[in-house]
Order: C-alpha cells, then sequence, then structure tokens
C-alpha cells in the first residue's frame, strides 16, 4: 500500500549532518535512497593520528570497505572535523566501486533492467505474460529499496496501469513513466517514440 508516512531527513533528527538526507525506517542515512553527491556534503569523521592515507584522504570514504562506510553514516558527531571539498576527495567517493549503490545507481541500473526487459517482450503478449509483466512492475512498486521512490511510482502506476499488451505499448509506457521520474528531478524527457526507444534499447544508433 502506499506508505503515507512523511519522508524523514537529517534536518529534524541530526543536527550535526548536513540537512536533507534521507533517512531509513531504523532512522539511519539510507544509502539506496541519497546519492554519493549528498553524502560528498558529510563531513569526514575525525581521524586518529597516522590512520589517514598520507594525502589527506578520509580513509573511511575514501579507501576503506563497507563497515567504514556504514560506521561514518551512522556517525554523526562530525561537525568538528574538516569539510569534505578537496576534488581528489570527491573524486574518491564518486569514483568507489563494489560499493553499496546510491540512488542514481540503483536507478540506472534498474531503467536498464526495465527497458531492456521491455523491448525483448513479446510483440503481442499471452495473458500468462500480461499477468507476469503486470506482477513484476507491481512488485517493483513495492519492494524497489529507495522507499520514498517506490512511493511516487506506486501513486504513478496507479494513475496509469502498466500496458502490458505488447512490447510497443510496454516499452511507451515505461518511457512515459520515466519521463514522470525525469520531470520531478528536474531532467529533460526522452522521445517516447518507437524508433527512438528502439535504438537506445535494443538495435543501437543506424550506421
Ligand atoms: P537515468 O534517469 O537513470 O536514465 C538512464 C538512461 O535511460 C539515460 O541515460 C537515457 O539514455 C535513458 N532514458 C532517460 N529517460 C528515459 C525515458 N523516459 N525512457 C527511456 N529511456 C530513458 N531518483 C530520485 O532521485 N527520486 C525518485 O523519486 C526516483 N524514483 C525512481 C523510480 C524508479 C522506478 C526508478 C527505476 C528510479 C528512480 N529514481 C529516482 C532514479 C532516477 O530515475 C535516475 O535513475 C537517477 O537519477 C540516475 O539518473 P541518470 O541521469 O543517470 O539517468
Amino acid at each position: 500500500d502506499v506508505s503515507t508516512q512523511p519522508r524523514r531527513t537529517t534536518k529534524e533528527t541530526h543536527p550535526n549532518l548536513p540537512p536533507g538526507l534521507i533517512l531509513d525506517e531504523n532512522g539511519k542515512v539510507c544509502k539506496v535512497c541519497n546519492s554519493w553527491q549528498d553524502f560528498a556534503k558529510i563531513k569526514k569523521k575525525q581521524s586518529a593520528p597516522g590512520s589517514g592515507d598520507g594525502k589527506g584522504r578520509n580513509v573511511l570514504l575514501g579507501g576503506a570497505g563497507m563497515g567504514g562506510f556504514a560506521s561514518l553514516l551512522s556517525n554523526s558527531n562530525t561537525t568538528s572535523n574538516p569539510a569534505f571539498t578537496s576534488k581528489a576527495d570527491k573524486e574518491v567517493v564518486l569514483d568507489r566501486k563494489d560499493c553499496p549503490p546510491d540512488t542514481a545507481a540503483l536507478g540506472r541500473s534498474t531503467w536498464t533492467f526495465l527497458h531492456t526487459t521491455a523491448a525483448y517482450y513479446p510483440l503481442q503478449a499471452n495473458s500468462n505474460q500480461q499477468f507476469q509483466m503486470t506482477s513484476l512492475l507491481s512488485s517493483l512498486s513495492i519492494f524497489y529499496p529507495c522507499n520514498w521512490c517506490a512511493t511516487d511510482f506506486q501513486k504513478d502506476i496507479r494513475k496509469n496501469p502498466p500496458d502490458v499488451s505488447g512490447r510497443e505499448g510496454l516499452m511507451r509506457w515505461l518511457c512515459e513513466r520515466h519521463n514522470e521520474v525525469n520531470q520531478k528531478l528536474g531532467k529533460i524527457t526522452f522521445d517516447c517514440g518507437i524508433k527512438n526507444l528502439d535504438e537506445r534499447w535494443k538495435d543501437g544508433p543506424e550506421d
């Protein structure tokens, strides 16, 4: 069911963290609901002498594994620490590999899966395929790990039920749903013409 709970952010609960970071249901900063750029606003955790990497980088974000990242997010005592401002520091944060996805990485991967799946969906789907696709989309709107993204997606698909009749209808419908999010985020919208969609998600550009 669509959640009616207001989104909780650090503004109300964590005076020592930058305002506006979205919290999870346990009151911790939610990784998949915020972007790495948001995390970069969090100031460095105070390092003990000798615990840095020798280049002034924050070992917790720059070089450590998940444990360091988690402890940074759950540590709100960061106000006295130097800000996370140097270009090198930001690159280290934004270029991290093999780390939990932020909202943008999760979103890109999910859209890639959805648009590609739609591109290979049957031209005319039978009733079982239509049922399975409807279930997939409905489950996604419940289990999508960025909970406020999921809530908006639920509302949107309730207003605009999926067209699961065949690949063209599904591709257009998904494109329109993606455009709803694009508009919400102030991004340019995508041309939902089938030629454009096929080129992006199935055939690639013409030679
Ligand atoms: P993306 O928007 O991820 O797009 C990836 C690629 O898809 C683009 O490079 C482009 O080639 C292509 N593309 C773009 N638009 C379309 C379209 N309309 N149709 C077909 N192809 C297209 N983020 C939030 O911050 N808030 C939210 O509420 C939110 N809700 C989301 C809900 C869902 C269901 C999903 C899957 C993601 C959501 N996201 C949300 C993530 C967001 O949509 C982006 O994925 C993320 O911001 C990264 O954007 P991007 O610019 O890298 O490209």
